[in-house]
């Protein structure tokens, strides 16, 4: 087993590949597994596809042909967290408060450089679990019902994500919801050992029940992906002219730190979206000194999880087809608001219903140690 580093200094982290082949193999053993909407823009290259190319239905293929028992999208997670993040911005909007912005959560290397250094600014960070981490919690209580050991398996694009998945805060009697993180390098070479020509597979979809996600969630991806996807559900403009008024609202493109502002009611909500965790810092400078936003999307990778540390390094150019591949993605998927994915009402009215903060929120043990 051979261990890589995390780019962005947080971890070493293990190879789990050994560990999934096995759980595979066992047939008392049902293997779920979710992936990232980065990956699928993200592996096609080295597979024998252009850059950028969206891969989603031949993963899935691939990952059927190696035995998963259920193949899901973590899109569906990332609805799951526009829905619950929004609300935590709604309810600071509405009660007026002005002192720090709402950051953003689903980065666990921008967590932990947080819990690193700047404390204090943890009771500011969204208790919005990552999609991952939200998503995994629904899979693992569904999984309850099997009489088969429940295995569950997350795609990222990310190193980072391997140490998210076994802090304490998000184990269950000691037992993580996410069993073992793969990485999209990770997956390359499984697909490669498993003798699967991708470039031939017919590609195929993903699974129910929880097999239904939006445009919103399929941008999470990409830097500035998690701020389009909650203005489109606080929006009160819900036309397309209001869908498409969003994207043009500078909210895309590669750049390491971009600002905007939309109105709610009569009140001006300012935006900034940063990738990079010197723009991050930068940033939590100037606010310190007294500048004001109402939300902060940060992202530890340049660019956002297209360029995470789990996919193969390709140049610049080539991470802006990652992203103009997500969007493509977003595109075509008939529903675009997380707020309309009629999965969401589901889960709500059951699994989660009377257990949203238990399985879909986080309070971080540093928060209360350091805080
Ligand atoms: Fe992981 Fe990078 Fe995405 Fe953060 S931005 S979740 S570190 S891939």
């Amino acid at each position: 087993q051979c261990a890589v580093v995390c780019p962005t200094g947080a971890i070493v982290v293990k190879d789990n590949t050994a560990e999934v082949w096995k759980a595979l193999d066992d047939k008392n053993t049902k293997v779920t597994v979710q992936i990232a909407p980065a990956v699928r823009v993200g592996l096609g290259k080295e597979l024998g596809l252009s850059d950028g190319e969206n891969a989603m239905g031949k993963i899935v293929a691939a990952l059927r042909r190696m035995g998963f028992d259920e193949i899901y999208d973590t899109s569906t997670g990332a609805d799951l967290t526009v829905l619950e993040e929004s609300n935590e911005l709604l309810k600071r909007l509405e009660e007026g408060k002005q002192d720090m912005p709402l950051f953003t959560s689903c980065c666990p290397a921008w967590v932990r450089y947080c819990e690193k250094n700047y404390p204090e600014l943890l009771p500011h960070v969204s208790t919005c679990r990552s999609p991952m981490q939200m998503f995994a919690a629904i899979i693992k209580e569904e999984s309850k019902n099997s009489s088969r050991k429940a295995v569950h398996v997350a795609v990222m694009p990310c190193t980072a994500k391997k140490f998210e998945a076994t802090r304490d805060e998000f184990k269950v009697n000691g037992i993580p919801n996410v069993d073992y993180v793969i990485t999209t390098q990770e997956l390359i070479q499984m697909i490669k050992e498993s003798g699967i020509v991708f470039s031939e597979l017919e590609p195929e979809s993903i699974d129910m029940p929880f097999g239904t996600m939006t445009g919103a969630g399929v941008i999470f991806g990409v830097t500035g992906g998690v701020t389009e996807a909650v203005l489109r559900r606080i929006a009160s403009d819900k036309s397309n002219t209001g869908l498409m008024s969003i994207a043009y609202k500078g909210v895309r493109g590669m750049e390491g730190v971009k600002e905007t502002t939309i109105m709610y009611g009569d009140r001006e909500v300012r935006i900034a979206i940063v990738s990079g965790l010197k723009n991050a810092s930068d940033l939590i400078e100037r606010i310190k000194e007294g500048e004001h936003y109402d939300f902060v999307e940060v992202m530890a990778c340049p660019g956002g999880c297209i360029n995470g540390g789990g996919q193969p390094f390709v140049p610049y150019e080539a991470r802006v087809m990652r992203g103009k591949g997500l969007y493509s993605a977003d595109k075509l998927c008939n529903i675009k608001r997380s707020e309309e994915n009629p999965l969401m009402m589901s889960l709500y009215n059951g699994i989660l219903k009377g257990r949203v903060h238990e399985l879909l929120h986080v309070e971080y043990a540093s928060k209360n140690q350091e805080g």
